[in-house]
């Protein structure tokens, strides 16, 4: 099974990462070059910086504290994730 950078495949550049099991399959699955996976953990934080500027201009109540911590665990879990391939 191919492994692609998924951002290198929409940027129309060569994705390509590498194989793995099973290989021979014709499927493929996507995941982050090194440059790729080092921007998407470096715009992390201004990422939910303006999720929160945009839950405070859309009023009280928007984004609950809840949803707001859902939203980190969820970037977290994507930068896991992407350290793995
Ligand atoms: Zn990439």
């Amino acid at each position: 099974m191919k492994v692609l950078c998924a951002w290198r495949l929409k940027e129309g550049k060569l994705a390509l990462l590498g194989e793995k099991e099973p290989l021979g399959d014709p499927t493929g699955t996507y995941g982050a070059c090194d440059y790729h996976r080092l921007q998407v953990k470096a715009q992390m934080p201004s990422v939910l910086s303006r999720l929160r500027d945009e839950a405070a201009t859309a009023g009280a109540g928007a984004l609950r504290p809840r949803d707001a911590a859902a939203v980190q665990r969820l970037f977290q879990a994507l930068v896991r994730a992407l350290a793995r391939n």
